[in-house]
């Protein structure tokens, strides 16, 4: 009798072996390896037996950003990748940052490119890539170009040939409108320049204060990334208008309901009052008002209601063999006479 078929589920290197670019981001490389696979993170993972939790987590820092008992994993993780496209280890973990978690951008904002670094590329058949820098807060011009970054959602990345071609340049001329508005100062600029280095390559710095803390401290806290117009709101940080900015980091910083918080996360509404979220006039404290025919009715009503109970209670008399009950169903005098007996002091 034939054995039972099996499939080889043993791990096979990638069918094309994507290299990360010089300078790129882990992220960008991995998508880029995934989108050419047309698999998931998480199919690619399991397909290559590395560790399937990974595939959840933000990588963007390799190990540094992980827990320790996670290390041995990721370091499995950046072998088995690199055995799958064929290149060394260290060229997977020269795409991670060592900077601080605050100095990234949450995942989902890490969407700014250079058009005009994207253009060159497209032009010389190479693909677009997500540089290192560009991952961070305090990021928002190329350092190659000079130019202000692009939302990559503005650029339909499933174009190809002329007509990516086309939209990058106009995505580049856009760049160019906000760098000749809103105009950065040298000193500024300078300032961002050193930052950025710091983050990206803080090994040079071992042993050094980090430059510019408070500056520092500044970009780790602002919420620009939750405003569409970002990349404006950073040049505009770095010019000689900066209070615009400067109005947006403090309104966005007041205790509100439903305020972003620094981690991405959005901080729990507390629901006030009905009258405030509706708007609504307070409700007056009473609603009587002296209507003497509404007087009038409700003292038929009580009456009425008197007369059916002292009915009732005299046919449950007769019934029960009892004496029939007094006159008054309510002897209201008699307990008003106690209760004002009852006072303390009235006696
Ligand atoms: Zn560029």
């Amino acid at each position: 009798m034939a054995g039972k078929w099996s499939p080889n589920l043993e791990p096979e290197t990638l069918a094309f072996p994507i290299k990360p670019r010089r300078h790129e981001a882990f992220d960008s490389w991995l998508s880029r390896l995934t989108a050419a696979h047309r698999v998931s993170r998480a199919q690619l993972f399991r397909h290559l037996e590395i560790a399937p939790g990974l595939s959840r987590l933000d990588l963007a820092r390799g190990k540094g950003g992980l827990d320790p008992a996670l290390h041995a994993a990721c370091d499995a993780m950046v072998e088995r990748l690199a055995w799958a496209v064929e290149i060394d280890p260290e060229q997977i973990n020269a795409t991670f940052l060592a900077c601080e978690a605050a100095a990234l951008l949450p995942s989902a904002h890490r969407r700014y490119v250079c058009a005009l670094c994207c253009y060159e590329a497209q032009r010389a058949g190479g693909p677009v890539i997500a540089r290192r820098e560009w991952i961070l807060r305090a990021s928002w011009r190329c350092s190659l170009h000079g130019l202000p970054l692009t939302d990559m959602r503005s650029l339909p990345l499933e174009a190809t040939g002329r007509q990516l071609q086309a939209f990058l340049a106009h995505a580049v001329m856009r760049s160019r409108r906000i760098q000749w508005k809103i105009k950065p100062t040298s000193a500024a600029l300078a300032r961002n320049k050193t930052v950025i280095d710091y983050l990206i390559g803080p090994s040079d710095w071992v042993g050094l204060a980090p430059p510019y803390q408070r500056y520092q401290e500044r970009f780790v806290a602002n919420q620009y990334h939750f405003a569409c117009e970002r990349i404006a709101m950073l040049a505009l940080a770095h010019s000689p208008r900066a209070k615009a900015a400067l109005r947006f980091e403090r309104m966005i910083t007041t205790r509100l309901a439903e305020r972003p918080l620094t981690e991405g996360r959005i901080e729990t509404p507390v629901r006030g009052a009905l009258r405030l979220r509706t708007c609504k006039l307070p409700k007056p404290r009473s609603k009587w008002a002296c209507d003497i025919f509404a007087l009038f009715a409700a003292y038929g009503t009580a009456r009425q209601r008197q007369e059916q109970e002292t009915a009732l209670a005299a046919e449950f008399a007769r019934y029960e063999g009892l004496p029939p009950p007094s006159q008054a169903a309510w002897p209201s005098r008699g307990l008003l006479d106690a209760a004002s007996r009852a006072v303390p002091g009235s006696a």
